[in-house]
């Protein structure tokens, strides 16, 4: 196989997988949702819980998106430098968006900022964003597809906190949003918060920490109590499914953070809805794509 049409075979493969991930949810939110519907017991929340499977069974049955919301797709890249598509993968990926628009079908998500046209096309100018993680003496290439609907971007936060603020300054940060926004995203949702030292480095963090698998923990024990403490608190506000009060607001909270400096805490906090779109494929020096997060699924 030539370049061209390795190209091709990877677009091919990646706009399937866009258009797959908007009709299906991953494995670990389903299985999620089904533990959070058992949890529940007013008449009210199980019923919500029960449109959602159905949702997720027409929209397989009807072949068609799940959410009305399609998103900007985002692509989260752990490329390794020997991947052999590695000079060709941001325009690749703009392809495979542009080629899922038409063929799954998605809304229109795009426009142009201050222009105010909608690109029909679901890219434009840095759309779909692209983050990179350049991994040495690798030729794989893992990637994270990632729907970024209207309403759970919307409780995103970044600031720098005091160093005095510590990380009670944190809890109230990240409790603050969850009270005030928290409903603009359908829950329960899934809670990812960055620590750091600026806004940028929190902020990727905590749309990082969205990617990881339901259940895990950040591998420091006081970060992942802290997962735990937040994962309490938030439930206790009791926005259940749809905001429409419940028993449980949240399918987990995720910290990542780095080391930071001293008199800085940076902090953000991004939100997914139950409806987590987001799909983890790897694909290795010959283009065979494995999918890790939906299971049953040929690229
Ligand atoms: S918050 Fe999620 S489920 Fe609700 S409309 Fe937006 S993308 Fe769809």
């Amino acid at each position: 196989m030539n370049q061209t049409e390795q190209v091709r075979l990877m677009t091919d493969k990646m706009a399937k997988f866009v258009g797959y991930i908007g009709k299906k949810l991953p494995d670990d939110v389903i299985a999620k949702l089904s533990e959070m519907r058992k949890q529940e017991t007013s008449p009210l929340a199980k019923t919500l819980y029960d449109t959602m499977f159905r949702n997720q069974e027409l929209a397989v049955q009807l072949d068609r998106p799940s959410c009305q919301d399609t998103g900007v797709l985002q692509f989260w890249v752990k490329c390794g430098t020997r991947f052999p598509l590695i000079d060709d993968l941001e325009a690749l990926l703009k392809e495979a968006v542009v080629k899922a628009t038409f063929e799954t079908p998605l809304r229109h998500n795009s426009v142009e900022t201050f222009d105010e046209v909608n690109t029909k096309r679901n890219v434009g100018k840095g759309t779909p964003t692209v983050f990179w993680d350049i991994v040495p003496h690798s030729d794989q290439c893992e990637i994270y597809a990632y729907m970024a609907g209207g309403g759970c971007t919307l409780p995103g936060k970044a600031m720098v906190l005091m160093p005095g603020a510590g990380y009670e300054g944190v809890t109230k940060f990240v409790m603050d949003q969850m009270t005030s926004y928290g409903l603009n995203a359908c829950p329960p949702l899934l809670v990812g918060v960055g620590v750091a030292t600026s806004v940028e480095t929190a902020a990727l963090l905590s749309k990082k920490a969205l990617m990881r698998p339901l259940g895990s923990h950040n591998d420091n024990p006081r970060a992942a109590a802290m997962e735990t403490m937040l994962e309490d608190g938030i439930n206790s506000i009791g926005l259940g499914p749809q905001g429409m009060s419940g028993k449980l607001s949240v399918m987990g909270v995720h910290i990542e953070n780095t080391a930071r400096h001293p008199s800085t805490i940076g902090v953000a906090v991004n939100v997914g809805c139950w409806s987590h779109r987001r799909g983890h494929v790897i694909f290795d020096k010959d283009l065979n794509a494995t999918v890790t997060t939906h299971s049953g699924v040929q690229l």
